[in-house]
């Protein structure tokens, strides 16, 4: 029977997931297909999922939380954070995963000594990576725009600090959650507080993907070790696909595929 799945954001006509996914499936002969649906009320999500008729779904920003909402049932990591990124159609039943945070320590498995870590912004993202990092045994700071979200991190024994109140320290990663540069050349923070941080730090990683945001931009122009959100993206989709198809297909086929899928 022929599989359809889609990723459900606003905006999403950015995503890459739909080349990804579709080069896994014709190029290890799935049958089954992968669209891209913009959402603009997260409320809508599950209704809109089986009017499509969907197999399973990514979620990304701003609708991950929405999803977590929106399961019948939310299994592993996603329970523990409140964020689900994956979603499965199982006899009739949405349940949700997340596999953004093991993507992203996928991401940065050739970074080393890693213990100090600052976590720009404070949203879907930044709760799954930051509770990874802790289940890690790594010291997490984070640092938001608005100090509504910084509850759900204190709560967590996290350093937090708005702008306004920040007080810099050493890190071994700087890691941008933020949308800020997604869409347009914002920083994630004020310059002088990126300038500081970038001071001391060894790595620096970035969620996005597909461009150069303007604080990897200025990391790299430090000459510090970088990396965007690619192999992120790379990893968690190679564990979404794993849960579409079953785990019928090959694991390392799955990422070869994937991986040529980047250069289309
Ligand atoms: P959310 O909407 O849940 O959170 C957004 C966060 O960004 C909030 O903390 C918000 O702060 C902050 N923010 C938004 N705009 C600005 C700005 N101009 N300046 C500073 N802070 C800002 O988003 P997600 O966590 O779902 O996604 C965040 C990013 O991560 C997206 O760009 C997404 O594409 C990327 N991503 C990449 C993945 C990959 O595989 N590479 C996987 C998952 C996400 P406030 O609380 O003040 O509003």
């Amino acid at each position: 029977m022929h599989k359809l799945f889609s990723i459900f954001g606003n905006p999403v006509s950015h995503s890459r997931s739909p080349l990804m996914h579709n080069s896994v499936f014709k190029n290890l002969h799935y049958n089954a297909c992968y669209t891209r649906t913009l959402l603009k009320d997260g409320n809508k999500l599950k209704e809109t999922f089986f009017s499509l008729g969907l197999s399973g779904a990514n979620v990304t920003v701003p609708h991950k939380e929405s999803a977590y909402a929106a399961c019948d049932e939310v299994r592993g990591f996603a329970k523990k954070i409140g964020v689900v990124n994956t979603l499965i159609n199982e006899n009739g039943k949405l349940i949700g995963y997340n596999t953004d945070a093991d993507g992203f320590m996928y991401a940065i498995s050739e970074f080393k000594n890693i213990k100090e870590i600052l976590v720009f912004g404070a949203g879907g993202t930044a709760k799954a990576l930051v509770q990874k990092f802790l289940d890690e045994g790594l010291h997490v700071t984070v640092l938001n725009r608005s100090k509504a979200r910084l509850s759900y991190f204190e709560k967590l024994n996290c350093k937090c600090y708005t702008w306004e109140n920040f007080q810099p320290d050493t890190y071994d990663l700087l890691v941008n959650t933020t949308s800020a540069g997604l869409k347009d050349d914002n920083l994630p923070a004020p310059k002088e507080i990126i300038k500081t941080a970038l001071q001391n730090t060894r790595y620096v990683a970035d969620a996005i993907y597909g461009r150069t945001t303007p604080f990897l931009q200025l990391a790299m122009e430090k000459g510090l070790t970088c990396k965007d959100g690619a192999d992120m993206l790379l990893g968690q989709g190679v564990l979404a696909n794993e849960l579409f198809c079953n785990f019928e297909l090959d694991k390392e086929a799955i990422t070869k595929e994937m991986q040529k899928s980047f250069f289309y």
